[in-house]
């Protein structure tokens, strides 16, 4: 079974992002880039399938700047045999990357796409959803726990109150949650391993999708920055204004 797996750059988790002054985006000129924490889920977890003997090929996908090799790098040092990129300056929302993977999967046929339950820029949550949409194939989001088996995958999502079980036909998209896997620590022989693995560069338009911005972001502002607290005196008082200031009670 083929694996395919979406891996977008994204910027640093540790990295505070500041609003543009014009209110356009967020300055992400010389911050610290790398794979998006869901997606590094994702990669482990198709390795797993491949060293349990499920998986016979793991295939990372990047879309996105040039840039995106590194991430790429990254993926098939933790495993993945080989790496697409499908290379474009112009910005990317979800719609268009879920073409670029549905016609992928077109391509590549694979048994499982996984990617990550939403990417930590943009907080989407639709990358997923929208690709089993345009390839018509079932999907289990969410996932923190993942069994493949007889042409099936069985797979636990985490749900408001508790835990529900899923069970899918393979071909399958599966998105990941948090507790799916601890990513394993990359070691300096693997990532000079993956150097020489395959990389292969196609554009949206090779693909033949049209991947044109359809949404318009109009504003991207700071939250409202929070005012002091004060101390109230007794439980009264705490009550009162809980009443008449915060009229939450
Ligand atoms: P989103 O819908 O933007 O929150 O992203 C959900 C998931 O889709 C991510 O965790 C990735 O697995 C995948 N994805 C989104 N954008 C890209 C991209 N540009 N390149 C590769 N994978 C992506």
């Amino acid at each position: 079974m083929r694996v395919i797996v979406a891996v977008k750059r994204v910027v640093d988790y540790n990295v505070k992002v500041r609003v543009k002054s014009d209110n356009t985006g967020v300055d992400i000129a010389n911050v610290k880039m790398s794979m998006n924490p869901f997606d590094e889920i994702a990669v482990e977890e198709a390795v797993r399938l491949k060293e349990k003997g499920i998986a016979n090929e793991v295939i990372a996908v990047s879309c996105g700047v040039a840039q995106c090799q590194e991430t790429l790098r990254t993926a098939m040092a933790i495993g993945a045999d080989r790496a697409i990129l499908v290379q474009t300056d112009e910005e990317l929302q979800p719609l268009a990357v879920a073409k670029i993977l549905a016609a992928l999967v077109a391509k590549e046929q694979p048994g499982l796409v996984i990617l990550g339950k939403q990417a930590i820029d943009d907080h989407a949550n639709q990358t997923g959803q929208m690709l089993a949409a345009l390839a018509d194939l079932p999907q289990a989001t969410f996932a923190s726990k993942v069994e493949v088996a007889d042409g099936k995958a069985t797979v636990t999502r985490e749900v408001d109150g508790g835990l529900e079980t899923l069970s899918i036909t393979l071909p399958a998209v599966v998105t990941t949650d948090l507790r799916l896997n601890e990513p394993r620590y990359v070691k300096l022989p693997n990532i000079m391993k993956a150097k020489k693995k395959p990389l292969e560069t196609v554009t949206p338009a090779d693909l033949g999708v049209d991947a044109a911005p359809r949404l318009k972001t109009l504003k991207v502002a700071e939250p409202p920055k929070r005012g002091a607290g004060v101390k109230v005196p007794d439980v009264a008082t705490l009550v009162n204004k809980l009443k008449t200031e915060a009229k939450v009670i």
